[in-house]
């Protein structure tokens, strides 16, 4: 959709700073981030609410906001945990009509830093952020994954 200015941003119409890309989902730093980190996940094809969203895809969606939410824990951003929201439709005060799945980093006792970050909305060197970000992707890519059966029958 030419309109859209997420799909301008998957198109390279449009800039982004990009951390994560497969062939169905794209992931960028948001360009008004609440806390430093804070990355959307989106759909590459067109989607502008849940009810246009293919299950599969959705699910897809989750898989890598998980990722990042992870890879966060690990980067020198310092996260302790994240917020994982998706806002679905003008009612839930959707902005962009394209699909998007938020991964806010959060500290311990960040409250006030939280708050005021949701009032400013102001950005923190893009390109250092991301590289922490990926960084944080590199090492968590290195860690056997825990949760995978075959993974652990290896170990034993
Ligand atoms: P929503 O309120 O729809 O859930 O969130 C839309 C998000 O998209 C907002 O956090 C906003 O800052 C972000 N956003 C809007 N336009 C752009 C853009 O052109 N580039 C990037 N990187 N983020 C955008
Ligand atoms: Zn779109």
């Amino acid at each position: 959709m030419s309109g859209c200015i997420f799909c301008r941003i998957v198109a390279g119409d449009a800039p982004a700073t990009r951390i994560y890309e497969d062939e169905r989902v794209y992931a960028f730093l948001d360009i008004r981030p609440i806390t430093r980190g804070h990355t959307l996940v989106i759909p590459k094809s067109h989607a502008a609410h849940l009810d246009e969203l293919d299950a599969e895809l959705g699910a897809d969606l989750f898989r890598v906001g998980h990722r990042i939410a992870k890879a966060l824990r690990r980067s020198d951003l310092g996260a302790d945990g994240a917020n994982l929201v998706l806002n679905d439709g003008k009612a839930a005060f959707q902005t962009v009509h394209h699909v998007h799945l938020h991964v806010v980093p959060r500290r311990g006792g960040d409250l006030f830093t939280f708050a005021r970050g949701f009032l400013l909305r102001r950005p923190h060197d893009p390109t250092a952020t991301a590289a922490a970000l990926r960084a944080g992707l590199d090492r968590l890519g290195a860690e056997p994954d825990r949760l995978d059966p075959t993974d652990r029958e290896t170990r034993s």
